[in-house]
């Protein structure tokens, strides 16, 4: 039963909207009023308002002044948990899951920042009696006016500036606003994260049928077969880093390939089933307005099917876009992975080939 009421205490609906009073006041004009500008009753400490470029000291009676305090700390625990939780989901989701979509992460992220703060304010104590407000009872709006919840205490102080209070309608925020902005930069930084912690494997099947691959024995991606280059071929896969069990199955379920792949933290990575046939090289093309573009090949060296690519790739089993004839190109450079059968390669690639 106790329980029962101290949960029927709770304001479980969060920044509701709610009556208060607007107030424009000068500086040279600002006389507060000396009750509580919560309860109206007696006074009996000050707390700074800080805004619009200058602090207030708004006096509160001793209840609502401890209301205050625990509203205040609530505000800077939330903020604290909320920024913490963020870091912690950062740094630790790529170790803990091996796979997670860039949706995944960024739900995530905004599940354990916004957690606290939401919280702090469903949890929001009930005021009582001749109270207006749980906590603050004054607040700078964004329109540089002073937002009172108590009506005696807003037309007081409208008197005693030559103004008068206009009715408007504010939330009583138990967390800054300002600490929405952890989330959102947590969530800005999220793609970054992601992408780095979770490197990009890309896996080409040169087998007759199709295959599946399973990582570290639970998930399992089906790639169907390629022979020509295709930018939409493969299978494109976003592991954590380190060392990762691929078992590579045919259409029957027969295992066909076993290795332990380590991913690095930041790099491409290929896996080519059944290519012993297949040469594979990079293709650099330079672009720029006066420069004439240039093309430069690297070989990937034959190994056992499984790369460390050692740059980012612009554009996966196709050419790189052809240079605009118009001049207008601003420069820079694009890489992209090709393949061939060994005794299709470019003639340019046919003597670095055959020395390896
Ligand atoms: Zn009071």
């Amino acid at each position: 039963m106790f329980a029962w009421r101290r949960l029927q205490s709770f304001r479980l609906v969060a920044n509701r909207q709610r009556p208060a009073w607007c107030v424009r006041v000068e500086t040279r004009s600002l006389a507060l009023p000396q009750t509580c500008a919560n309860c109206g009753q007696i006074a009996a400490e000050a707390h700074r308002l800080i805004g619009a470029g200058r602090g207030l000291l708004i006096p509160y009676c001793s209840r609502c002044a401890a209301h205050l305090a625990r509203a205040v700390t609530t505000s800077l625990a939330a903020t604290l948990a909320s920024a913490m939780l963020v870091v912690t989901c950062l740094a630790t989701l790529p170790r803990l899951v091996s796979e997670l979509s860039l949706v995944g992460m960024l739900l995530g992220v905004s599940l354990a920042g916004s957690f606290p703060l939401l919280a702090a304010n469903a949890l929001r104590r009930r005021f009582e009696g001749p109270q207006t407000s749980s906590g603050r009872a004054v607040h700078w709006s964004s329109r540089n006016e002073l937002v009172c919840f108590n009506a005696q205490w807003a037309n007081q102080l409208a008197g005693n500036s030559g103004t008068t209070a206009r009715s408007c309608r504010a939330a009583e925020h138990t967390v800054s606003p300002w600490s929405w902005l952890i989330c959102a930069l947590g969530l800005a930084a999220t793609p970054s994260v992601h992408h780095f912690s979770f490197p990009q494997l890309v896996v080409l099947n040169f087998s007759e049928g199709p295959i599946s691959v399973e990582v570290d024995g639970s998930t399992s991606h089906a790639v169907e077969p390629t022979s020509l280059e295709s930018s939409r071929a493969g299978g494109k896969l976003r592991l954590n880093s380190g060392h990762h069990d691929l078992l590579v199955r045919d259409a029957k379920g027969a295992a066909i390939e076993e290795r332990e792949a380590y991913l690095q933290a930041g790099r491409p990575h290929l896996l080519a089933v059944a290519s012993k046939d297949y040469c594979f090289w990079l293709e650099r093309d330079s672009y720029g307005k006066q420069a004439e573009a240039r093309r430069h090949f690297t070989p990937l060296p034959r190994g056992d099917g499984f790369w460390v690519l050692p740059t980012s790739i612009d554009s996966w089993f196709a050419a790189n876009p052809t240079p605009a004839q118009d001049e207008r190109s601003t420069g820079g450079t694009m890489v992209a992975l090709r393949h061939a059968l060994c005794s299709d390669v470019p003639t340019e690639l046919r003597a670095a080939f055959a020395e390896r």
